[in-house]
């Protein structure tokens, strides 16, 4: 049987690379090949970014009501085709199809979002600066953008992108994980269909070598970067160098703090999803919990609660987890469980080569966890992106606070507590840019931005909300007087003062 090829998006049309160089897109659940995706030629990346610079020239006039239109017209396409967004990506990620909706619903809030840009690219007035003048600022599309995608969330990730960098009057240029660019090809395929015109939105395939040549073209002006802290610092030296605007979101180690007086049924179940949801690779997972006091004595509990977590391929019903992505990426994670024991934590829970009737094949690990894990241990210091946790303990929450403060990583905590006055204490002090209180994976909705901070983000500003307006646009400032025909001459001012 011939395996599809996955196509390029150059100006409008889904063409067939000329590359000799091709990779599989494989179902980490059963290792079935479902595609080959190629890694774009320089001659190809240079005519998707001609195709964006040319359509930009048209786009950036085309009218707010008829960009917004778009993305109205793309969230109902996303929602027809919601089964068949979710059965691809289950099929080329591996997490749930539960979890595979919920990829493309965050990702289809921000298209609605886009859908709003009337009431968000507005810029500001001031009536009469000085006599007769007035100030304003236009917020104008910069040109042509490019996103760079991770694998773990091939929908919401890209429409974190494109759809808010095409709405402000720019246009795109994306390169996707090439791991899983399967359901992103096909919200590129809606959004054509939405009406998207031809150039604005293209889509390149590759890894590094694609992902260096947006950093150096030209013509790229503003680049956002989704993926792990070692290629986004890279990607942000490397284009910041060549004058542009980049946004980079990497990778985390996120904690949770446990008090004693939280909800407790309640809060082992949601440390229990966050840690082991989507196999643990996502960046707002909880890879730590700090047990704070008496709450240690839940680590038993916490145990038991793992244990009953259903490991399977992510279409059979009723399972928690699925495969993590690759043979690589499991065979890192078996390695640094390893690891963990010979540095001295203690495996509570061994998830290793779980028994998956029927998928014998995938990569599987199972719910893992260590007590006693401390600083300077591989799996506390590196991010294992598994489904592994590490339980630490404190005495209380000031300890607690500090020892989060003290990782480098600022993506995402929370606390679970019933004290309000202990939740506040812990929204001031903690040092993380996304913060939980009795929520365990704190992503902001769209009216907000992703807000990511210290080492796990370089740029100022986030990915989505009213942060990536000022993102995708440049702030132009105007100030303007009008005369009449009557206006008596002012003389020469030689000042820097208007009057
Ligand atoms: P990755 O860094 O390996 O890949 C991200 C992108 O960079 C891909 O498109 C890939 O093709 C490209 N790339 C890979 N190696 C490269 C290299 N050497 N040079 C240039 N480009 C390269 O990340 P991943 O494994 O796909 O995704 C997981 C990582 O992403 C985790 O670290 C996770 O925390 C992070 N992540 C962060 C956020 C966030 O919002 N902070 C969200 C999702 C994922």
């Amino acid at each position: 049987m011939s395996i599809p090829t996955v196509k390029l998006l150059i100006n409008g049309e889904f063409v067939e690379s000329k590359t000799t160089q091709w990779r599989d897109v494989v179902n980490p659940a059963t290792q079935e090949v479902l595609a080959r995706v190629p890694f774009a030629t320089p001659d190809e990346i240079n005519a998707a970014v001609a195709a964006a610079k040319e359509a930009f020239k048209t786009w950036k006039k085309t009218p707010i009501g008829t960009r917004a239109r778009i993305f109205l017209k793309l969230q109902q396409l996303i929602r027809e085709n919601m089964g068949e967004l979710a059965a691809l990506l289950t099929a080329e990620q591996g997490k749930t199809l539960p979890d595979a909706e919920g990829d493309v619903f965050r990702g289809l809030e921000v298209v609605e979002h886009a859908a709003s840009i009337g009431n968000l690219q507005l810029g500001e007035l001031a009536n009469n600066v000085a006599g007769g003048v007035d100030t304003y600022t236009l917020l104008q599309p910069l040109g042509v953008c490019a996103g760079i995608t991770p694998f773990n969330f091939p929908a919401m990730i890209p429409l974190w992108m494109f759809p808010m960098a095409i709405a402000t009057g720019n246009t795109f240029v994306l390169k996707p994980s090439e791991q899983d660019p399967m359901v992103t090809m096909r919200l590129c395929e809606l959004a054509l269909q939405a009406g998207i015109p031809a150039g604005v939105l293209n889509v390149i395939h590759g890894g590094e070598d694609a992902v260096n040549a947006i950093c150096d073209h030209k013509d790229i002006k503003a680049i956002s970067f989704v993926g792990s802290t070692h290629v986004g610092t890279h990607v942000y030296n490397r284009a910041s160098l060549n004058g542009k605007r980049v946004q980079c979101m990497m990778g985390a180690k996120n904690h949770a703090i446990v008090l004693p007086d939280a909800n407790k049924e309640q809060t082992l179940n949601a440390i229990a999803g966050a840690s082991f949801g989507a196999a643990g690779q996502r960046c707002m997972a909880l890879p730590v919990v700090v047990l704070v006091g008496e709450a240690q004595k839940w680590l038993p509990d916490l145990v038991e609660k793992a244990k009953s977590l259903k490991v399977s391929g992510g279409t059979e019903p009723g399972t928690d987890l699925g495969p993590v992505i690759s043979r690589n990426a499991l065979n890192r994670i078996e390695g640094l469980i390893e690891r963990g024991l010979s540095e001295g934590a203690r495996l509570e829970l061994d998830g290793r080569k779980p028994n998956v009737p029927g998928y014998e094949q995938g990569n599987f690990v199972g719910p893992t966890i260590f007590s006693g894990v401390k600083p300077g241990m591989s799996i506390y210091d590196q991010e294992i992106f598994g489904p592994v946790l590490c339980v630490v303990e404190a005495a209380n929450l000031d300890e607690a606070i500090e020892f989060i403060n003290a990782n480098p990583n600022g993506n995402g905590t929370a606390i679970f507590t019933q004290s309000g006055a202990a939740a506040r204490k812990f929204q001031e002090e903690i040092d993380v840019g996304q913060v939980g209180i009795n929520v365990p994976v704190p992503v902001p909705v769209p009216l907000f931005s992703f807000t990511g901070s210290r080492a796990s983000k370089l740029g100022d500003l986030g990915p989505y909300g009213k942060q990536v307006i000022l993102f995708y646009t440049q702030t132009k400032t105007v100030t303007a007087r009008w005369f009449d025909d009557s206006t008596a001459g002012q003389g020469v001012n030689t000042t820097i003062s208007l009057k």
